[in-house]
């Protein structure tokens, strides 16, 4: 079968192989995989070194967003064969922390954890792909088309859960939501937040006429391309990835709001005025949380927030999607051009 493989941080090493097609063990579901989707974590395995082999090998097959058909399904799980199916990405520690054994590996303890793709554990960038069969979640037919947009949305639900449960603390009025960013992520955060009834702002940086400006659009949601620091967000989700962003996205909370932190950062060393920082966040009751990955929950979660966007806003999940590429022509969709979103690998082709 076709596998698409890297040696992590060695972007020559990127390749379709042929391997042996693998074989479901106990406990396990064996998946013809359909599509697979291209994100920034995939970039920064192949050109920036992020990323684990698994033992006893020197590439790992690259792939986390995906979405396949049961071939083959072992153990007490209400899957079968013949159903559409989106795998989780990360797999418990062996210590079995508090966490994951609570079925919340995405809060893991120790750090031990695997991911399909990213750490450890081949990914779904293949014909094939076993994985545990107790973390795939089924996808009705209606969303098939897009179901490869479920993991990323089931990052954003989580991220967005957080938020939630922090302004429990008090009562909560809060409306304005701003978004930096209009990748993947960010379009993804601006969606929910609107599903939920928010006002949101998205800060991105392609011309009023792109796609991705089109988009916000369509949501119902504002479309900035430049901060002022007089206007101030009762939530600011920072999806860009860009340090100068993410120093900005710092002071632009109003009281007692929360800034989440989605993006991965180079190391970027900067001066800045500390004390005044802290103070600032004490005195206002501000919250900075970073969000990473998602549990089987998430993905049950995002699977309805998917299908009321369908709903109501046919489209906009189509329009994610900007390139769908046989794996021969992967290349296609691991390079990035300014308007492309989303960019899948179409493994029935
Ligand atoms: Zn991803
Ligand atoms: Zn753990």
């Amino acid at each position: 079968m076709r596998a698409l493989v890297v040696t992590p941080g060695r972007p020559e090493t990127l390749r379709l192989i042929d391997i042996p097609k693998p074989k479901a063990g106990a406990g396990e579901a064996l998946l013809r995989i359909m599509r697979v989707g291209v994100c920034a974590t995939d970039r920064d395995i192949i050109f920036r070194g992020h990323g684990r082999t698994p033992e006893g090998y020197d590439y790992i097959i690259l792939g986390h967003e995906a979405v396949g058909k049961v071939v083959e399904v072992d153990g007490g799980v209400d899957i079968g064969v013949g159903d559409i199916v989106v795998p989780t990405v990360r797999r418990p520690c062996p210590e079995m922390c508090p966490s994951c054994r609570a079925g919340e590996e995405d809060y893991c303890i120790t750090g031990h954890y695997k991911e399909h793709g990213v750490w450890g554990l081949h990914g779904f960038a293949s014909d094939y792909a076993v994985t545990d069969a107790k973390f795939i979640v089924k996808v009705p037919e209606e969303l098939k088309e897009i179901a490869v947009l479920l993991e990323p949305t089931a990052v954003v639900v989580k991220a967005i859960e957080q938020v939630m449960v922090i302004q429990r603390r008090y009562k909560w009025s809060g409306k304005d939501m701003l978004v930096l960013g209009t990748g993947p992520i960010g379009l993804l955060s601006a969606l929910i937040l609107r599903l939920q009834g928010f006002n949101v702002s998205v800060l991105g940086r392609r011309p009023p006429e792109s796609r991705k400006a089109k988009l916000v659009n369509m949501i119902d949601a504002e479309y900035i391309r430049k901060l002022t620091i007089e206007r101030k967000y009762d939530v600011v989700i920072e999806a860009t990835g860009s340090t100068e962003v993410v120093y900005r996205s710092l002071k632009l909370g109003k009281p007692n709001s929360v800034i989440v932190i989605l993006g991965v950062y180079q190391p970027t060393k900067i001066e800045i005025d500390l004390g005044s920082l802290m103070t600032d966040l004490m005195q206002y009751n501000r919250v900075i949380v970073g969000s990473v990955c998602a549990g089987k929950r998430h993905f049950e979660r995002a699977k309805e927030y998917l299908m009321e966007a369908r709903r109501r806003y046919p489209g906009f999940l189509e329009g994610m999607i900007t390139k769908i590429v046989k794996p021969e022509e992967f290349r296609r969709a691991i390079e990035r051009e300014p308007d492309d979103i989303k960019n899948v690998i179409d493994f029935t082709k």
